[in-house]
């Protein structure tokens, strides 16, 4: 027979009954206002009919890239010069990475969208935002050897509790069968937010602030390698990550985002 519990046992007893019943009723309370409220649209706050969807609305306004477009850098063209044909900007300035795409114009909706996912702790828009990405970069999917997230520096992921790159890289990689590498890129340096700065400071920012490290160089070697990241604005970020990523003997870098500025249409030459 159990010894009963002496006087100095009992309060502590309890006190952990009273914590259990409390954290079960929390539980239990949480999950019946979650079912109580229906899901909002993460750009605009209307109730929506499921968790991480857009309403109609904001639907309609999200502009999702299609071709024609530069094969280069994945900018789209007012009209279609033909197959094959690049942007201006991408013979003039030819960036260090193979080819861009991105699921949609970083627009107003998808800035809300972005900004929600990454400060705002809606983890849950990964999946959509993730299979959108896996369609626009389906073709450089096709010929990869590996998903690579932009790195975040430690401190930032410390403080936002999660890499947003290496998030949209789990549900791309479900989609398409690519595996992830989280050891083959590391940020070195914390850099300042690009937002302000303008190309040169953007380029300077980021120099230096990636580095693969030396027991991952024979992972890169020869690998045809997709980065992925949120948004592409200068791309001074993954022209830097590509560049340390093609001297540590990488095949070829192509790049994936969520969405990517776009300036009006771009006129083929
Ligand atoms: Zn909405």
């Amino acid at each position: 027979m159990e010894p009963l519990a002496t006087e100095n046992e009992r309060p502590a007893c309890t006190r952990h009954f009273a914590r259990r019943f409390a954290a079960g009723m929390r539980a239990a309370f949480g999950f019946a206002l979650d079912a109580a409220l229906p899901p909002l649209c993460p750009a605009c706050r209307e109730p929506v009919a499921d968790q991480g969807g857009l309403c109609g609305n904001c639907w309609s306004r999200l502009s999702f890239i299609a071709r024609p477009y530069c094969e280069r850098l994945g900018i789209p063209f007012v009209y279609d010069p033909g197959p094959g044909i690049l942007s201006m900007e991408a013979i003039a300035d030819p960036p260090a990475y193979n080819r861009a795409r991105a699921a949609v114009r970083y627009d107003d909706v998808a800035r809300t969208l972005v900004q929600a996912f990454k400060y705002g702790d809606r983890i849950d828009l990964a999946p959509r935002m993730g299979r959108w990405m896996a369609q626009a970069g389906a073709e450089i999917l096709r010929d990869a050897d590996m998903l690579v997230p932009v790195p975040l520096h430690w401190r930032r992921q410390w403080a936002r509790r999660f890499n947003q790159s290496a998030a949209l890289c789990q549900i791309i990689s479900a989609a398409s069968g690519v595996t992830v590498s989280h050891d083959i890129l590391k940020r070195v340096r914390a850099t300042r937010q690009q937002v302000g700065l303008n190309q040169s400071e953007r380029d300077a920012n980021v120099q230096g602030a990636f580095a693969v490290p030396p027991e991952s160089k024979t992972a890169v070697r020869g690998k045809r390698l997709v980065l992925v990241d949120d948004v592409l604005t200068s791309g001074a970020t993954v022209d830097n990550c590509a560049r340390v990523l093609l001297r540590a003997g990488a095949l070829s870098v192509d790049v994936l985002v969520f969405a990517r500025v776009v300036q009006g249409g771009r006129t083929p030459i």
